[in-house]
């Protein structure tokens, strides 16, 4: 292989440099500096490099990493099983690339079924139940290692304090997606621009910017919502009680959760193309923003065999929409889960 040229070092030292100072002022600070499209290119740019000169790859690249270290106001809490970013296609080629990449990792030829579901525009939380009672809450954070934020999450009416249902598991890790319903998010920044307090840049960074309040009483004035997308019941048969991701979902409902009613379980790739063309139109409908779709594998055990990189699951993927401004007005809000 040939040896990168001095240039190139420089470009990449200097693209490491600038995405790491985004994703600071991103994931820890909630207030980007820069447009996302940009840095989506600039992270593009990078990985490119780093494919072709693997020896350029630092521990510290943003490649190698999920959002940024806790901040330092909150406890910090190791997640038990990582609590990682997804990986992300931008068109069907790479979704297909991204079906052979796990497929070649298998002995036998599978034919996929997947469950399609929206990509809610929030902010990941980790939430734990010790016989049946919310006991914790925590930030997806690095991916390894998360905030502690629990009486923030309590203010939030979708998420359950106690289990609904009989037979609920001693110990039960719920994880999903908190995000401010775009009526909410309109009501905040006319608010904050009354008290001339800098708008939030979108409600993503409206929803992380909020849980990491320090006041409860703010968090809970500002209505958070919480879609649940999975489930772990940690016990003597292992942590997945079930086979299929759509019979953890249903449970997720039984036990009290909304979980997005919008879910579509597909066997081909005409299939996933068709829920995506579908949702990048009606997502202009829903009171809350998606970008995306999330394709995962149903089956658990095979989702366990696929495991992980180091910083996304192998059997799951985000197929993006194109990027597109944040509506102004929206109709009213009505959640049917
Ligand atoms: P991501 O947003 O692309 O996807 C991963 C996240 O999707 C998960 O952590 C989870 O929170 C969420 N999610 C939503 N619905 C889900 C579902 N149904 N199932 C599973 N997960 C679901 O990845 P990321 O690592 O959180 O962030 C990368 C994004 O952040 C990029 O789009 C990038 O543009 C943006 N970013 C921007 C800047 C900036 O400076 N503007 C800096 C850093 C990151």
């Amino acid at each position: 292989m040939s040896q990168p040229s001095s240039q190139l070092q420089d470009q990449t030292r200097k693209l490491r440099q600038q995405l790491q100072e985004a994703a600071h002022a991103y994931y820890v600070l909630d207030a980007p500096i820069m447009e996302d499209e940009v840095y989506d290119r600039l992270y593009r740019d990078l990985q490119a490099i780093e494919q072709d000169y693997p020896h350029l790859i630092t521990p510290d690249s943003p490649t190698q990493r999920v959002g940024d270290k806790p901040a330092a106001q909150f406890t910090s809490v190791r997640h038990t099983i990582p609590l990682y970013s997804l990986d992300n296609a931008f068109t069907l080629e790479e979704f297909a690339r991204w079906q052979e990449r796990w497929q070649t990792r298998l002995e036998e030829r599978i034919t996929p079924e997947y469950i399609c579901e929206l990509k809610i525009d929030g902010s990941a939380l980790a939430l734990t139940y010790e016989d049946g009672v919310l006991v914790r809450g925590v930030t997806r954070g690095d991916g390894e290692t998360g905030e502690e934020i629990t009486p923030n999450v309590k203010t939030i009416r979708s998420i359950p304090l106690r289990l609904q249902g009989e037979k609920i598991p001693p110990r039960v890790e719920v994880r999903g997606e908190a995000f401010l319903p775009l009526e909410t998010f309109e009501r905040l920044n006319r608010e904050r621009q009354e008290n001339q307090d800098p708008p939030f840049a979108n409600p993503r960074n409206a929803a992380a910017g909020t849980l990491r309040q320090l006041d409860p009483q703010i968090v809970a004035q500002r209505q958070l919502q919480f879609f649940a997308y999975t489930l772990y019941c940690p016990s003597d048969e292992g942590d997945r009680p079930f086979k299929t991701h759509q019979e953890a979902l249903q449970r997720l409902q039984d036990l009290g959760f909304w979980v997005n009613p919008h879910r579509q379980r597909v066997q081909s790739l005409q299939e996933v193309q068709a829920y995506y063309e579908q949702w990048e139109q009606q997502r202009r409908e829903l009171p809350y923003l998606t970008d995306g779709v999330v394709v995962k594998l149903n089956d658990i055990p095979l989702q366990e065999r696929l495991g992980f990189t180091q910083k996304a699951p192998r059997w799951a993927i985000a197929l993006k929409y194109p990027a597109e401004e944040v509506p102004t007005t929206v109709e009213s809000v009505s959640f049917q889960v």
